[in-house]
């Protein structure tokens, strides 16, 4: 098994259907492990407009190479309607691939670990709610101390986990 990590955002629309929707469309090409509840976040980078639904996903993706993970996330924006918009614009689905276990990727269509991991609370939140730690480069990263404690005001429960209606298929 490769563990790995996607983050799940949306802030157009039916939020949490989009999310739950997203999280069906990869559970029919990956196996889902886990996946934690759901954060509110106040937007990042331009402000005007709407709070973020955020949720972090586990999955299993020792099938599909890293380039095919991406091809399916972006095949799944766009089934899901996503228009082209600006960086840190607004939009109906947004999948990152945050950590793919052991790997490290630096090219100019992906980067793993996702560059902006450490930045951002919506995202070390849920995430904590997976896994203690990440390794990489050997090192033993642990999540709780690399939250912001500063900043935590920007990201609050929206829902728990066992309330949102999805179940993961075994
Ligand atoms: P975004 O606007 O956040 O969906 O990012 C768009 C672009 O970021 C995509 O076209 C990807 O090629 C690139 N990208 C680089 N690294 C990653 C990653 N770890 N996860 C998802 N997209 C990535």
């Amino acid at each position: 098994m490769k563990k790995t990590f996607l983050g799940l955002g949306s802030n157009v629309g039916d939020r949490e259907n989009n999310i739950v929707h997203a999280l069906h469309h990869l559970s029919k090409k990956l196996s889902i492990i886990d996946y934690s509840s759901l954060y509110d976040s106040a937007p990042i980078g331009y402000l005007n407009q709407d709070n973020f639904l955020n949720m972090v996903v586990e999955a299993d993706t020792e099938l599909v190479t890293p380039y095919e993970l991406l091809s399916l996330v972006k095949t799944i924006e766009q089934k899901m309607g996503r228009k082209q918009t600006f960086h840190w614009g607004p939009r109906i689905i947004d999948i990152d691939i945050l950590y793919i276990e052991g790997l490290h990727i630096d090219t100019d269509e992906l980067t793993v670990p996702h560059r902006e991991l450490w930045n951002r609370n919506f995202v070390l939140i849920p995430l904590s709610e997976l896994t203690e730690f990440l390794l990489i480069d050997n090192k033993k990263l642990l999540i709780k101390e690399m939250i912001h404690a500063d900043q935590t005001d920007q990201v609050s429960l929206h829902k728990q986990k066992e309330e949102i209606s999805y179940n993961v298929q075994s």
